[in-house]
């Protein structure tokens, strides 16, 4: 992969967003009611590059819940804590080809939840999080990791939380059938409220966009040059990200696009190009599988457009 022009880059996030941002398909979340009020025009799009640079079009500040993107530093931050292989042995790297919050992700693999960026696996990830036991040191473990990522603080957006508190009975049954099947390495609902907790956390488009670049840049911050993770975990989750990013449409996405990325419920999607950049994008409305619509169509323009898939040119 070349490297990347910073002017290049600024035409082609110009570009995908004049193209997109009149596209009315999808529409917001609405099983968690406070997603449901995100006003839908709202689109951005950033792109982070290795030197820290930030480029940003649209509504890039505002901050919206992070939601299924999370899964990805907890899963790294777990990784980072034990090991790739532990996480490997403990949850699994596989596609599932299901839905984000499917509970046949635990039972198709021999009681394995296949991977930590689906809801099963993601729980079981925070159940992981040292220290084990402590539910105030796991959160801080997981929101400063976060924000050594992004490069800036981040916090949880409350009414989210409690929305998402009050309506995640599908989670719980999944925290509870991890634990019947010895999946679940601290208390159930303790992890579950870890997870539901970081799901709320608030991000801007171009925080996400940071996160990515760091994820690209083998876990330096570009912005801050903080070491955030080991070197050797950016090629596991990024192929994490792209073998199971959007759910059951992973397989379409990778075909068209060849850029690992994670979306989720709240609109964004970040994608990682590893070595080369971070890039993100932010619109309310989701197709049927939960990915955003307006996002997914500007990276999937933007890869196009900068020759970003790393299987070859297209
Ligand atoms: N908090 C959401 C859930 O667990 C996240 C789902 C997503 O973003 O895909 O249902």
């Amino acid at each position: 992969i070349q490297k990347i022009d910073k002017k290049a880059v600024q035409e082609a996030l110009r570009t995908a967003y004049e193209r997109c941002k009149n596209e009315t398909g999808g529409k917001n979340a609405d099983y968690i009611p406070y997603l449901a009020d995100v006003p839908s025009n709202l689109f951005g799009i950033a792109a982070c590059l290795p030197d820290g640079d930030v480029v940003a079009v649209g509504d890039v500040d505002y901050k919206f819940g992070i939601e299924s993107v999370s899964k990805v530093p907890t899963a790294i931050l777990a990784m980072n804590q034990y090991s790739g292989q532990e996480v490997l042995d403990k949850i699994g790297a596989d596609a599932t080809g299901l839905p984000f919050n499917s509970i046949m992700a635990i039972l198709l693999e021999n009681d394995h939840p296949s991977t930590p960026l689906v809801n099963a696996g993601a729980i079981s990830a925070c159940s992981m999080v040292k220290p084990v036991g402590d539910s105030d040191g796991k959160w801080k473990a997981i929101v400063s990791f976060i924000a050594d990522l992004a490069g800036s603080e981040v916090e949880v957006i409350d009414e989210l939380y409690k929305s998402e508190t009050a309506t995640n009975f599908n989670n719980k049954s999944i925290a509870w059938l991890l634990k019947n099947y010895n999946r679940i390495y601290d208390d159930p609902d303790m992890a579950l409220d870890i997870y539901t907790r970081q799901c709320s956390i608030g991000v801007t488009a171009k925080q996400l966009a940071t996160m990515s670049a760091t994820i690209a840049n083998s876990g330096v911050n570009p912005v801050t040059k903080k070491e955030v993770f080991k070197p050797e975990l950016t090629p596991k989750i990024a192929s994490m990200m792209a073998t199971v990013g959007f759910y059951e449409h992973t397989g379409d996405w990778l075909f068209t696009t060849g850029l690992p990325a994670k979306t989720g419920v709240g609109g964004g999607i970040m994608g990682v190009v590893p070595g080369v950049m971070g890039v993100a994008a932010f619109a309310p409305p989701l197709d049927e599988a939960g990915n955003s619509v307006k996002a997914q169509k500007a990276l999937a323009f933007i890869a196009g457009h900068l020759n970003l898939n790393l299987f070859g040119t297209t």
